[in-house]
């Protein structure tokens, strides 16, 4: 018991959290809408939000109400038996989607666990158990989402990882369907690589996929833990394409901030028998009431809408920095933009912008900085995000000279 008054919070961290996150060296101790305080009490404007999940900012009061009345008065049972909001959940996200039933999980990774043993019992009478994913993508850190996962630095402190899995070059629509063969169960793609680095794939490239998947009878599973939920100005990013999948997995912003995932499919595709799959928290009243509250505020405040035209602006605003020479490229849709620097500088850039302008951003790589803003940010937030984050890139590429 010694010292927790004297120590800062990094401190104590050290000490006891087993190091596998490079942290950024700040403790946040509350937040409302797009603004975040730390413990110095110092504010920050959040275009991080959760890493993509408070779609609705911070302390938004349906989803803080939700809570406390669901807390209140059922948290968890167990799915041995029925719970009112996870079926409503249930009945929410199939009537505005094309599929027909949902699973729900935790956590996005276990959201892909389930989509991954669904394709291979799927595909188990033809005797069919191979997944096509793409290099550079990511899909989590369970062993199965990791086997999918197509970046080695991820992969290869941890093999063996499960057989099965093989990966083809993002937008290559040849060699993509030179690789769904017989043994393809399915096809597994996010419509915007995220943690890659702000990727979109081609339409060329998803119909490829949809007919490929078509042609062996594997299933076409798109992973929108990170682009869905209205993050790029529809409700899944797949509906800005030709294509719709036979499954497809949610989990960051669905519960505004709570632990969620869901696997949702078309009925063709609902291989689960009874007792083929289980969590014990999954879908547990109080996660499913968050979610229920973020779904409706996402209609009431017309977010999804907003989404999209803030997204216009911040790209648009962005872009005047690449006219500028201060970045080479702005990627992505809606409200999940990469920005792309010349040099070497994300880190430095995310660090200045931190520090010197109370901006949170993201890196995904080097050279990529990633903008993840809640949607419910305002225009006038977004021209000062841009503002500071443009000032920020100057110090950084001067600091990196
Ligand atoms: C974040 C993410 C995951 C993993 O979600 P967790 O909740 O961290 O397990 C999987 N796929 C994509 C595309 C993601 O962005």
């Amino acid at each position: 018991m010694t010292g927790s008054a004297t120590r800062t919070t990094p401190e104590r961290e050290a000490a006891v959290h087993l190091q596998t996150y490079a942290r950024q060296p700040i403790t946040l101790v509350a937040g409302r809408g797009c603004w975040v305080r730390d413990e110095a009490g110092r504010e920050y404007l959040d275009f991080v939000g959760g890493l993509a999940v408070n779609v609705l900012g911070h302390a938004h009061p349906a989803v803080t109400d939700a809570l406390a009345a669901q807390a209140a008065t059922l948290v968890q049972v167990s799915n041995l038996y029925y719970t009112r909001p996870q079926v409503e959940l249930a009945e929410a996200l199939v009537a505005r989607s094309p599929f027909d039933r949902a699973f729900f999980t935790n956590s996005g990774t276990e959201a892909n666990e389930a989509a991954i043993k669904l394709a291979r019992r799927h595909g188990r009478e033809r005797g069919a158990g191979e997944i096509v994913a793409l290099e550079g993508s990511f899909h989590g850190r369970t062993l199965g989402s990791l086997a999918a996962t197509g970046q080695p630095k991820y992969r290869e402190p941890f093999a063996p990882l499960p057989p099965g899995f093989r990966f083809v070059a993002r937008n290559d629509a040849a060699a993509l369907e030179a690789a769904v063969e017989e043994r393809t169960c399915a096809v597994l793609l996010e419509p915007i690589q995220g943690e890659g680095g702000v990727h979109p794939l081609d339409d060329a490239f998803l119909i490829a996929a949809r007919s490929a998947c078509e042609r062996v009878g594997a299933l076409l599973i798109l992973d929108e833990i990170q682009t869905g939920i209205g993050r790029t100005g529809r409700f899944f990013a797949f509906e800005h394409t030709p294509v719709i999948p036979d499954a497809v997995t949610v989990a960051k912003g669905l519960a505004g901030g709570v632990p969620i995932g869901a696997l949702l499919v078309r009925e063709a595709a609902a291989a689960f028998q009874v007792g083929d799959h289980g969590t014990t928290l999954g879908g547990n009243p109080l996660s499913c009431a968050a979610a229920l509250a973020t779904l409706r505020v996402l209609d009431d405040e017309r977010l999804i809408e907003a989404a999209a035209d803030r997204g216009a602006q911040l790209a648009a605003a962005l872009g005047e920095l690449v006219n500028d020479g201060l970045a080479t490229e702005v990627r992505g849709r809606g409200l999940m933009v990469g920005l792309e620097t010349a040099r070497p500088l994300a880190r430095e850039a995310v660090a200045a912008a931190r520090d010197d302008e109370a901006l949170l951003v993201n890196a995904t790589g080097p050279t990529t900085i990633r903008l993840l803003p809640p949607l419910v940010v305002s225009a006038g937030e977004i021209d000062e995000a841009v503002r500071r984050l443009r000032r920020a890139l100057d110090s950084a590429s001067r600091a990196v000279a």
